[in-house]
């Protein structure tokens, strides 16, 4: 059978190098290029870009992006068991994909790579998630990257875009709001991956801002936020009080209420909070 990149179907791939899903490396496959294609068109014009690809396997979402014109591909697979597949994907885009076998938790190839850089992945969510936050709490804003381009379990997903009011808005959804237009591009049910997973998932698109959204010092918003978030059903002047003496008139001198919960209060406010805290400290 052939491909659109005249390359062999995954199924036939996975079979000759072997590579039976691990569940411990969080393994769930995508094996439908045209899908893997339509997940790469996600991250935009890749004609002028590299992207850094985490958790490749044996490859769907590589050659989708290579397919869709990516000028380069830095690819980070923990599984050795991968490489011989990858190298072949290599063989065929001469120049193009890199391949890093290592785990992308201790790698920071972000300094390999030429800007614009869009990252692009389909990771086990419990590295993704904390990827993810790496990538938003950089040292420096604006990042390297310019688009993320990453798979989630559909409730994660649901938190990194929430709003104001629902039960899912919280630390991701300020953090990811805060310093970038986050949305929900696809949404994919279990049977799109092999072996399906228990629950269905969502690919979510973020576009990096210049600047933050709302000016605030950014160990001081996380704080405001662990606090806030970490006794949600607390009014803010009793989740809040650890955080400096006079919460109160200073809740209320930017104008929130001290009954409020963090559930309800908009980005803005967390950022005017985060703000009035370092002027009170002079
Ligand atoms: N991208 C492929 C696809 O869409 O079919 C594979 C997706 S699978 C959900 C996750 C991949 O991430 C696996 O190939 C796994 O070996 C790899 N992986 C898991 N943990 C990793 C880590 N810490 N660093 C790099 N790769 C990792």
């Amino acid at each position: 059978m052939s491909t659109i990149d005249g390359l062999p179907p995954l199924r036939e791939v996975i079979a000759a190098h072997g590579l039976s899903a691990k569940k411990a490396l969080g393994q769930n496959f995508l094996l439908d290029l045209n899908l893997t294609a339509k997940i790469a068109r996600v991250a935009g014009d890749l004609g002028g870009a590299d992207v850094l690809e985490v958790g490749p396997g044996p490859g769907g979402l590589t050659r989708g992006l290579l397919a869709e014109g990516a000028r380069r591909v830095l690819a980070v697979e923990k599984d050795t068991r991968c490489l011989a597949a990858l190298a072949e994907i290599a063989a065929a885009y001469p120049g193009r994909l890199e391949v890093v076998n290592g785990d992308a938790l201790a790698l920071d190839p972000l300094a390999h790579l030429t800007p614009p850089v869009k990252i692009v992945a389909n990771l086990p969510y419990n590295v993704g998630t904390e990827l993810l936050v790496r990538w938003l709490t950089p040292a420096i804003w604006p990042p390297v990257w310019s688009s993320l381009t990453l798979m989630f379990q559909k409730e994660v997903a649901e938190r990194i875009v929430a709003e104001p009011g629902s039960k899912a808005y919280g630390r991701l959804a300020i953090l990811a709001q805060w310093r970038t237009d986050a949305r929900i591009a696809l949404k994919l049910p279990p049977e799109a991956f092999t072996p399906p997973p228990k629950v269905a998932s969502a690919v979510v698109h973020l576009t990096a801002l210049p600047a933050p959204r709302f000016e605030a010092d950014p160990a001081v918003l996380e704080r405001v936020v662990a606090a806030a978030f970490g006794q949600r059903r607390k009014m803010l002047r009793a989740s809040l009080k650890g955080l400096a003496p006079g919460i109160e008139d200073l809740l209320q001198s930017v104008g929130i209420a001290p009954t409020e919960r963090a559930e309800q209060l908009p980005l803005e406010a967390f950022c005017a909070l985060a703000r009035a805290l370092v002027a009170a400290r002079g």
